[in-house]
């Protein structure tokens, strides 16, 4: 089994699903006890927040390679960066190691298209949905990607930072997120990408008028590809 690097707590709440998910999908392919080799380098989100608010991508870039530098050194076989926003300076990152990065925009970008999917609503931060960097390399990928309303980024916006990342989940705020999927879908929306590595804590993508895609679980479950390799084993089939 190869060994994952997560470069996880932004938020600690969603780095917890990652290694909750990464540790079921081990154990549901290897059977037993099975359970995965992973790293984790756990960053102080309240500095990373910092540098965002100021723009200041360049000390975040080099944070986040330092980590990543640290997880390889470590002995990690790849890298996550389990947030989407921060995949913003995911190209800095990768320059610092020589393991793969896995990518959660490519990866989510290849579930969209295996399921069919070309037109999807993209819930976000204000950064993810507002810098270019996840649209633009969602179209390189072939998939157009709708953005909120100005309005509507604010309210998914705070709800993230001022809730979800804080471990506080509001039915108000699920309902608030359901009306924005609900114009997206009138709009000609074919599904809604949880671009938020938090979303997944207050809806269920398998329980939206539209066909739902978890990029985190997307990005777990490609980690789990990754060190276990594509086929299931023989020990999996047989358990
Ligand atoms: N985890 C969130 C994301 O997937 C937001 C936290 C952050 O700004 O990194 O974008």
């Amino acid at each position: 089994m190869r060994i994952i690097g997560l470069i996880g707590g932004m938020s600690f709440e969603s780095s917890a699903v990652y290694y909750r998910l990464i540790n079921e999908m081990v154990r549901d392919r290897l059977g037993g006890l099975a359970s995965a080799e992973v790293l984790m380098h756990s960053v102080n989100f309240e500095e990373i927040v910092t540098m965002q608010k100021a723009g200041r991508w360049d000390d975040a870039a080099t944070r986040l390679g330092d980590a990543a530098h640290r997880l390889q050194t470590a002995g990690a076989e790849c890298v996550l960066i389990c947030t989407n926003t921060m995949h913003l300076i995911a190209p800095e990152v990768a320059a610092r190691v020589s393991i793969p990065l896995i990518h959660i925009i490519d990866e989510t970008a290849a579930a969209l298209k295996a399921a069919g999917r070309v037109k999807p609503l993209l819930l976000a931060t204000r950064y993810t949905m507002e810098h270019g960097f996840y649209t633009d390399r969602m179209a390189r990928n072939g998939v157009s990607v709708m953005v909120p309303g100005t309005e509507d980024r604010t309210v998914t916006h705070d709800i993230i930072f001022n809730e979800l990342c804080a471990g506080i989940v509001k039915e108000e705020s699920r309902r608030k997120l359901m009306a924005i999927i609900e114009r997206a879908k009138a709009e000609g929306a074919d599904s809604v990408i949880l671009g938020c590595t938090e979303i997944c804590l207050i809806l269920d993508p398998n329980a939206l008028i539209l066909p739902g895609f978890d990029t985190t679980a997307i990005h777990a479950q490609t980690a789990v590809d990754f060190a276990l390799g594509g086929e299931k084993t023989s020990a999996s089939q047989a358990a």
